[in-house]
């Protein structure tokens, strides 16, 4: 018997088995797949994951190819543009097959016992024990299991906590990865985003990264069912080209590098723990409802979930009450900035209109356009901006409106 089973070996898993090992927890960390493995993705991560990971990020530099983007052109439904800039670099875009590697490597480094190829099919949860099987038969005991196993999560399944109403909120999300050969940006230091798609709900993005442009759109799955025609590959080629026609990419799409992929972006599931069960990642759809960023989330509820485990082994109570703390520390660091950003996608999301006039406005008044970058970064609570941000959003209606009436009257 170990103390804990990881399952699943992405950002999530990874982080956790750091964590564990660091703490002196015996751990195993179970895989489907070998690694280095690609997972699909934009690949870009708020910068500031080195700040929050100050230990990781010389290893990171080291063993991934890192690009720094600075910029980002956010582009409303209706075709309105703003560049948001802060006072130094906002994203990463790095390559998943790179990190996650290297974060795999850091945990075997750790100490942590990898076992790859071990597709996990059951986990049964007793009253002093936990058993986690894999399809071939193979069986782990532990005290504690960690599920980081994704979007399709059997550990969230197993123990009752995935909530059927989260696939309301499942998106499908494109993505290609590409040579600059074949698909380029005309600017390097600028990220691409175009919320409202088409005038759609859903978002469309181009990501610059060392070697390779990271392209896709994503929409929510009941949408993409009820109203979309075509093939995921159709959409997608559809928004690169337009994306071309406006000289935001040059060069085309190759299909060979496409793929599309399921990301929860409901928010938190309700519950992210039970007896003897703690979930990490996307596995509790712990993913940024309007920027679909989830690879920083996953590495912070990794990390938390490690913690929670350590102080429950120690005090020798699994259950889910003695794994309650978890919650808490999630809450507190990223409860804020996840609930928000449910309430902003469902607002930009189901309102185009709204998310043009949001645009438009940060177009108008630099300090809006900051603000928002700000907030969804991460760096900035909506809650603390709420009024500044609503009356700079009324004036600059007001600034539109007067230059509307000059232009008019000049014509
Ligand atoms: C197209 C697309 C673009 C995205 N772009 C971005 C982006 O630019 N930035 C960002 O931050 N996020 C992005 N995301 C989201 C991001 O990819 C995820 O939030 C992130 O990968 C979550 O990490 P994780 O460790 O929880 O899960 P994963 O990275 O999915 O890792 C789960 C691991 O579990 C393993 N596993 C699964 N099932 C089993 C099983 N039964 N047994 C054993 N092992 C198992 C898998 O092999 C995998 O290694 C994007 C997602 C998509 C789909």
């Amino acid at each position: 018997m170990v103390d804990v089973v990881i399952v699943g070996g992405g950002p999530a898993g990874a982080l956790a088995g750091i964590t564990l090992a660091r703490s002196g927890v015996r751990a195993v960390l179970l895989d489907k797949k070998r690694f280095p493995r690609d997972k699909p993705c934009g690949g870009g991560i708020r910068h500031s994951v080195f700040r929050r990971f100050p230990d990781l990020a010389d290893h990171l530099k080291r063993s991934v190819e890192l690009h720094t983007v600075s910029r980002v052109l956010m582009e409303s439904p209706s075709g309105a543009r703003v560049l948001a800039e802060d006072d130094g670099p906002l994203y990463l875009m790095l390559r998943r097959i790179e990190l996650d590697a290297a974060l795999l490597d850091r945990a075997r480094a750790a100490g942590v016992e990898v076992v790859e190829e071990a597709r996990v099919s059951a986990v049964r949860v007793g009253p002093a024990e936990a058993v986690v099987e894999a399809i071939d038969g193979r069986r782990w005991r532990a005290r504690v299991v960690i599920g980081a196993d994704g979007v399709n999560s059997i550990v969230a399944r197993a123990a009752g906590l995935f909530d059927e109403s989260a696939k309301e909120m499942l998106a499908i999300d494109t993505m290609e990865e590409t040579e600059f050969h074949e698909l380029d940006v005309p600017d390097h230091d600028t990220m691409y985003v175009a919320y409202g798609c088409k005038g759609w709900p859903g978002y469309g993005y181009v990501f610059p990264k060392a070697r390779h442009v990271d392209a896709g759109v994503g929409f929510l799955v009941s949408f993409y069912k009820s109203t979309l025609d075509g093939s995921p590959y159709e959409l997608h080629t559809r928004f690169l080209e337009e994306a071309a026609a406006d000289g935001v990419v040059k060069g085309r799409s190759n299909r060979a590098n496409f793929k599309a992929y399921r990301l929860p972006l409901g928010g938190p599931l309700a519950r992210t723990h039970a007896d003897r069960v703690l979930l990490c990642g996307d596995a509790a759809s712990f993913v940024n409802a309007y920027t679909g960023e989830g690879i920083y989330y996953a590495m912070v509820t990794g990390e938390h979930a490690a913690l929670a485990a350590v102080e429950a082994l120690a005090r020798g109570d699994c259950s889910a009450a003695g794994l309650a703390g978890y919650e808490t520390r999630w809450r507190a660091e990223i409860g804020h900035e996840l609930a928000d950003s449910v309430r902003i996608q469902r607002r930009l999301f189901t309102n185009p209109g709204m998310a043009d006039r949001v645009i438009r406005a940060a177009s108008l008044d630099r300090r809006l356009c900051r603000l928002l970058a700000r907030v969804a970064l991460g760096e900035a609570d909506l809650r603390d901006h709420r009024w500044e941000m609503a009356w700079r959003f009324a004036f600059a209606g007001v600034r539109a409106r007067i230059r509307t009436r000059r232009w008019r009257a000049r014509s």
